[in-house]
């Protein structure tokens, strides 16, 4: 099969070094499916694979990219036949296994999922992880039986791609959204893809008391650290946050009294492991109720070549929406 383009990263003596490089085929991990491999994402945490400012990568060499969109050209799974459309995001991939940042990849067919219908690669990886990620935040709220009825809901890290997909998901499902970022230059662009109150990051960063005045019914938090403790504190009797994001730091510096006074819930959101089912209600859910005109509006289409620039954007909290690679 040769050779495909591949970013990799190695790693020697000298630390971590990170090139776009010929991968050999021979060298793909053991996989029961190959793609062609059309379209993948940058998340944040490819921006902390390919900085190493975390240990993301377990393995090296690596090909970084948790999430594409592509082609299968080769399989023996049952469920997939060259030519078919798929997606993946997560199981590891950019992390264990080989991963997206590549013309080629090789996985498990259990991982994958159909193109959901309805939308293109192109669109699968505006949302990628992300948007999938947000969807999963969504349904947890909706799970726990909040509707917008109850309140507004906050969306911590709103600007980033986690938070605008959910402000986007939100305001369609009908919530007030109060979209907290750390940069009011984005406010129009928040207000556009459907936020009605803007609040400042810093709003939500000092020490968090045990309880706040109540403010919201629900929160998608990206963030993590004082301000999941904050939201927690100002979240409303019964309400909900689904936490998926430490973008602010892994620490969370709260008490019970949300919990036990107030009856809040902290719902746990992973996309990396989430069972099939799950994924494949997300994915169809998204293309039904994502706002199309708002997903394009808050992507940006990026080749291959300047994937290493873009991981350390994000990692700066640089990145506005979503960043779609195209590989192919
Ligand atoms: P982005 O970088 O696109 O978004 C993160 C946003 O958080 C930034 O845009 C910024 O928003 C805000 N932010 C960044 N740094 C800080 C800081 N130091 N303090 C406070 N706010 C900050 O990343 P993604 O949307 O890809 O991911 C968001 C988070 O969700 C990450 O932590 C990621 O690891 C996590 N994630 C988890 C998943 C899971 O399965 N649980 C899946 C996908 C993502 P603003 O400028 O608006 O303030």
């Amino acid at each position: 099969m040769g050779t495909f383009r591949a970013v990799v990263i190695d790693k020697t003596e000298a630390g971590q070094q990170v090139a776009i490089r010929d991968f050999d085929d021979a060298d793909l991990m053991d996989g029961n499916v190959t793609v062609r491999v059309t379209h993948s994402t940058v998340n944040y945490k490819d921006g902390l694979a390919i900085t190493g400012k975390a240990p993301v990568v377990r393995r090296f060499p690596m090909i970084p990219g948790v999430d594409f969109a592509g082609i299968v050209e080769r399989s023996s799974h049952a469920e997939f036949k060259a030519g078919d459309a798929v997606v993946l995001n997560g199981w590891g991939v950019g992390e264990t296994h080989l991963g997206a940042y590549a013309e080629r990849a090789r996985v498990k067919g259990d991982w994958l999922i159909p193109l959901p219908t309805g939308i293109d690669a192109a669109q699968a990886m505006a949302i990628g992880t992300a948007g999938y990620t947000a969807m999963l935040c969504l349904m947890a709220l909706q799970r726990h039986g909040l509707t917008p009825d109850r309140g507004p809901a906050i969306v911590t890290g709103a600007a980033g791609g986690v938070g605008s997909v959910a402000v986007a998901l939100l305001s369609g499902a009908g919530w007030h959204v109060i979209a907290s970022t750390g940069r009011p230059q984005e406010a129009d662009y928040l207000k556009s893809l459907g936020a009605a109150e803007i609040l400042a990051r810093d709003q939500l960063e000092g020490a968090a008391r045990p309880l706040g005045k109540e403010r919201w019914a629900a929160g998608i938090d990206t963030v993590g650290s004082t301000t999941l403790a904050n939201v927690l504190s100002m979240t409303r009797y019964g309400g909900a946050v689904a936490a998926c994001g430490l973008a602010g730091g892994m620490d969370l510096p709260s008490s019970v009294a949300p919990f036990i006074l107030r009856g809040v819930a902290l719902l746990g959101v992973d996309s990396v492991m989430a069972p099939k089912a799950l994924r494949v209600e997300a994915w169809a859910r998204l293309a039904r109720e994502l706002d199309f005109g708002k997903l394009a509006a808050m992507t940006t289409t990026i080749p291959l070549d300047q994937v290493l620039d873009a991981a350390r954007d994000i990692v700066a909290g640089k990145v506005r929406g979503r960043l779609v690679v195209q590989v192919a």
